[in-house]
C-alpha cells in the first residue's frame, strides 16, 4: 500500500497526464479541449482511492456495476462527484441507481428505456440518457445495432421521461488501432445521420467513446466524453 501522500501525488500526476493527452488530441482535431470531459472509471479501485481521485481533480466518476455505484456514492457523498453509470443496467436496479446518476451512458434496449421512463414519470423528472450502439457487432456486447437504433427512434421519442443526449459505444474486443478508429468514425457518422432523421425531441450532441487504450483516437473522431480507468491508476500499488 502506498502512503496516502504518495498515492494522491501519483493520482494527480496521472490525472494531469491524461488531461494533457486529451487536450493534445482535441487540438489535433481542431476542437476545444473543454469540449471533451474526462470520466474517471473507478471500477478497479475502492472508495478510498476513488476519494483520492476526486481530490486530485477528477469530479466525474464512472461505474459499470450498480452495487459498486451505490456503495461508492454513499462513501463519497460529501465530495459530491458527478456519477456516470456506464454499464448494463438491469431493469430491477433502475429505481435504486438512477437517483444517484447524472448521466446514464448505456441505454441499450427499448425495454430498459421504458422502465426508466416509468420511473421518471413517477418522480416527475426526466433522465438524461445516451443510447448504446454496438458498432463492432461483437456478440458479447450490449446495445442497439445501428439499424435497430434507427427503427426505434419514434418509440424512444414517445418516452417523455427519457432525455436522449447522444450515443455511447465501445470499440470491438478484437479491433486493432485502425479498425478502432473506423468504428469511432462510424459512430460519429451514425450520430450525424440520426440527427437528420430523428424526431426533434431527441438530442445528439454527446458521444461517449474511448477508454485507456483508445481515447485519443475517439477524441479525434468526435468524443465528448472519454471513460478512462486503468490509465489513471498506473503506478498505484494495490
Ligand atoms: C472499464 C470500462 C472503461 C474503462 O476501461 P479502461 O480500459 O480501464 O480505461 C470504460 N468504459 C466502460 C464501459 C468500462 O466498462
Amino acid at each position: 500500500m502506498n502512503r496516502p501522500f504518495d498515492r494522491e501525488a501519483r493520482l494527480s500526476a496521472n490525472v494531469d497526464a491524461v488531461r494533457q493527452r486529451i487536450d493534445a488530441a482535441a487540438r489535433r482535431a481542431g476542437r476545444q479541449p473543454e469540449d471533451v470531459r474526462l470520466i474517471g472509471v473507478t471500477k478497479y479501485v475502492d472508495s478510498s482511492v476513488a476519494t483520492a481521485l476526486v481530490r486530485a481533480g477528477c469530479h466525474d466518476l464512472g461505474e459499470s456495476r450498480p452495487q459498486e455505484l451505490w456503495k461508492k456514492a454513499e462513501d463519497l457523498a460529501a465530495l459530491a462527484p458527478r456519477w456516470h453509470f456506464i454499464g448494463h443496467l438491469q431493469r430491477n436496479k433502475v429505481r435504486r441507481t438512477l437517483p444517484l446518476v447524472s448521466l446514464l451512458h448505456a441505454g441499450d434496449s427499448l425495454r430498459l428505456l421504458e422502465e426508466i421512463h416509468a420511473w421518471a414519470e413517477e418522480q416527475g423528472r426526466t433522465v438524461p440518457v445516451l443510447l448504446e450502439v454496438n458498432i463492432s457487432g461483437d456478440a458479447s456486447k450490449h446495445g442497439f445495432s445501428p439499424a435497430e437504433l434507427e427503427k426505434s427512434l419514434d418509440a424512444v421519442a414517445r418516452l417523455g421521461g427519457v432525455a436522449v443526449r447522444g450515443l455511447m459505444a465501445m470499440s470491438g474486443l478484437e479491433s486493432d488501432a485502425e479498425q478502432t478508429r473506423r468504428e469511432f468514425s462510424a459512430v460519429r457518422l451514425l450520430r450525424d445521420r440520426l440527427r437528420n432523421v430523428s424526431p426533434p425531441e431527441l438530442g445528439w450532441d454527446e458521444l461517449s467513446m474511448g477508454m485507456s487504450g483508445d481515447f485519443e483516437a475517439a477524441i479525434e473522431e468526435g468524443a465528448t466524453f472519454v471513460r478512462v480507468g486503468s490509465a489513471l491508476f498506473e503506478g498505484l500499488e494495490p
